[in-house]
C-alpha cells in the first residue's frame, strides 16, 4: 500500500467516525433511527439550544474600562487596615495599571486594626492614604507615572489631591465624595479632569 492510500484510507474512516459519533438527543437516543437533520426531535431540540443559548451570549457585556479599574480599586481597598475609612487607588495609564495603594501605617509599624488609631483633629493620621500610598509604590519601583488616571474609592483629602497633581497625575476618578470640596475648584483651575464613578453596589465600601 502507498503513503497515499495509507492517507486516504485514515481520512474516510475519520469522517466515518465523526459520523457515527452523533448521538440523537430525542428521548430514544442510541436507537433512533434519524439523523441530525431528519429527527424532529433532534431538529425542534437544536433549536431550543440555540435560543436558549444567544440571549446569554448577548447579555454578557464587557465592563468599560473605567468600570473595570473602579472595581480593580474596590478590591484594592480591602487590605486597607484603618477601618475608619477603607480606601483603594489604582495609577493607571495607557489602560496598563501602574501601581496600587490602600490606606495603611507606616511599613513595619503596627496597624490600627492592631493597636487602635492615632487620633487628631478627629482624623486618624497613623495611616498613609491610599493615593499616596500608590505614588509611593510607583517611586519604589521606578516607574514614572506622569499623565496617569487614579482610581480611588473615596474623592482625594486635601493632601492627598496635592500630592497627586504634582505627580503629574492627570486625571481623577473618585467612587464616593469624601470630604473636601477644594479639590473641585483646583482641579478646574488645572484643567485636570475630576469625574465621579459611583461604586458598584456589590463591592461597596465598609465606612
Ligand atoms: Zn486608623
Ligand atoms: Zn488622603
Amino acid at each position: 500500500m502507498s503513503t497515499s492510500q495509507i492517507g486516504v484510507s485514515a481520512n474516510s474512516d475519520q469522517v466515518h467516525a465523526k459520523r457515527s459519533l452523533w448521538v440523537c438527543p430525542c428521548p430514544i437516543a442510541l436507537h433512533c433511527t434519524g439523523r441530525e437533520s431528519t429527527c424532529e426531535f433532534a431538529l425542534t431540540y437544536t433549536h431550543a439550544m440555540s435560543e436558549k443559548q444567544s440571549p446569554n451570549q448577548s447579555e454578557h457585556q464587557r465592563a468599560p474600562w473605567d468600570d473595570y479599574f473602579m472595581n480593580i480599586a474596590q478590591v484594592v481597598s480591602s487590605r486597607s487596615t484603618c477601618h475608619r475609612k477603607f480606601v483603594g487607588a489604582v495609577l493607571v495609564r495607557d489602560r496598563m495599571i501602574l501601581s496600587t495603594g490602600y490606606n495603611g501605617s507606616i511599613r513595619g509599624m503596627p496597624h490600627c486594626t492592631e493597636v487602635g488609631h492615632m487620633m487628631e483633629n478627629d482624623h486618624c493620621v497613623a495611616t498613609i492614604h491610599a493615593e499616596v500610598n500608590a505614588i509611593l509604590q510607583a517611586a519604589r519601583n521606578g516607574i514614572n507615572i506622569d499623565g496617569s488616571t487614579v482610581y480611588v474609592t473615596a474623592s482625594p483629602c486635601w493632601n492627598c489631591f496635592k500630592s497627586l497633581m504634582n505627580a503629574g497625575v492627570s486625571r481623577v476618578c473618585f467612587g464616593e465624595f469624601y470630604r473636601d470640596q477644594r479639590i473641585f475648584e483646583v482641579a478646574e483651575q488645572l484643567s485636570v479632569e475630576l469625574i465621579h464613578l459611583p461604586l458598584k453596589s456589590s463591592l461597596e465600601q465598609a465606612e
